[in-house]
């Protein structure tokens, strides 16, 4: 099989950097999550690739927390839309958990099918190539298995890396693979390495049925209760790998300046309000359950799949210990009328 020792993983980075954009997991002071290989600081910054999660997701490589759109200048009724900022630069995710690339799998099918096409996820999608890190050792918060999600053999992946002590087992999934791995072929070497098995999930959890449940459960009382604690911050939204919703604003100086858009959150009150200052989800019940039916049960009627990867990191974020394995119990056990 072929294999990268670990010894050379950094020259291969330096490799793969040359002709792209390539996001690592790595702790930087006290942000952790996917940032380019090459602002990476020796002996300041912790390269993270045996980490399960870091608490940003990949996400922003495919969708970026800002991005511009377009520039524009008035001139009286006259306006000239100057440039688009499509961007198809080359990337490289390395090292993305299953969850994680299940999180932009989700994205794709939002924001590539049924006859939609978002041109700039598009042609960031088109230029991204994602290498993958497989588990075999699911942490105290992971529950993928539940969500349709394959931590072993991870779908939708162009490389797999499978830790095998000393180097990384180099397995190519697609024809962007093949690429990457022409890129770095004079590091990769022929050896035979063992394979550790998956490890038990801690998390035991049991999503069958849920989504059909929920159809039945949008004025159930169990919303009042759980969703007294939520503070409405956010944080849940942001570290999810497969939040995807975003607001458009402009930035305008005079008679010029751009549209950009930006990551927002179901979770704030200024999501849903509308011009006229109406809010069909002005009460904090109404946002958290909107953002557990989307999750549960809304993105698996449509797309067939949940919308939640089973990463666990907004269990660990929440500054009120809410927690979406246990909203699936809940939903489980909850009394409905037929
Ligand atoms: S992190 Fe917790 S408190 Fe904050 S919005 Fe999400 S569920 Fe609510
Ligand atoms: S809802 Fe929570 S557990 Fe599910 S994918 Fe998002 S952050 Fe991960």
């Amino acid at each position: 099989m072929k294999v990268l020792s670990k010894a050379k993983l950094e020259e291969a980075l330096n490799k793969l950097s040359e002709a792209n954009e390539v996001f690592v997991p790595m702790q930087k002071k006290a942000q952790s999550g996917y940032f380019p290989w090459n602002s990476f600081v020796s002996g300041q910054d912790e390269l993270m690739l045996e980490a399960l999660n870091v608490y940003q997701s990949p996400k922003g490589a495919v969708l970026p927390q800002t991005e511009k759109m377009y520039r524009y200048q008035q001139g009286g009724m006259e306006i000239n839309i100057e440039e688009t900022f499509e961007d198809s630069h080359p990337t490289i995710i390395f090292g993305a958990r299953a969850c994680d690339v299940k999180g932009i799998l989700a994205m794709d099918e939002v924001f590539l099918t049924r006859g939609y096409e978002d041109s700039f996820y598009k042609a960031r999608r088109s230029g991204n190539t994602i290498i993958a890190n497989a588990c075999y050792e699911p942490g105290p918060n992971c529950f993928c298995n539940a969500m349709e999600v394959d931590c072993v053999n991870p779908a939708g992946t162009d490389v797999i890396l499978r830790d095998g002590g000393d180097a990384y087992v180099w397995e190519v999934k697609s024809e962007k693979g093949e690429a990457v791995t022409a890129v770095i072929a004079g590091l990769l070497e022929e050896k035979e390495v063992s394979l550790p098995q998956l490890k038990p999930f801690v998390q035991k959890v049991d999503y069958s049925g849920v989504a059909e449940k929920l159809k039945t459960m949008f004025e159930h009382p169990l919303w009042d209760k759980l969703s007294e604690p939520c503070v409405n911050c956010g944080m849940c939204t942001f570290v999810c790998p497969s939040c995807y919703c975003f607001d458009i604003q402009v930035k305008m100086w005079g008679d010029e300046g751009y549209r950009f858009r930006a990551w927002d959150s179901c979770m704030f009150e200024e999501y849903s309000r509308e011009a006229g200052g109406g809010n069909p989800r002005g009460a904090s019940k109404e946002r958290f359950r909107q953002r557990f039916l989307h999750k549960l049960e809304f993105f698996t009627e449509r797309y067939g799949t949940p919308l939640c990867t089973g990463c666990g990191r907004c269990m660990i974020v929440c500054p009120t210990d809410i927690n979406i394995v246990r909203i699936i119990d809940a939903v489980k056990e909850a009394e409905v009328n037929d």
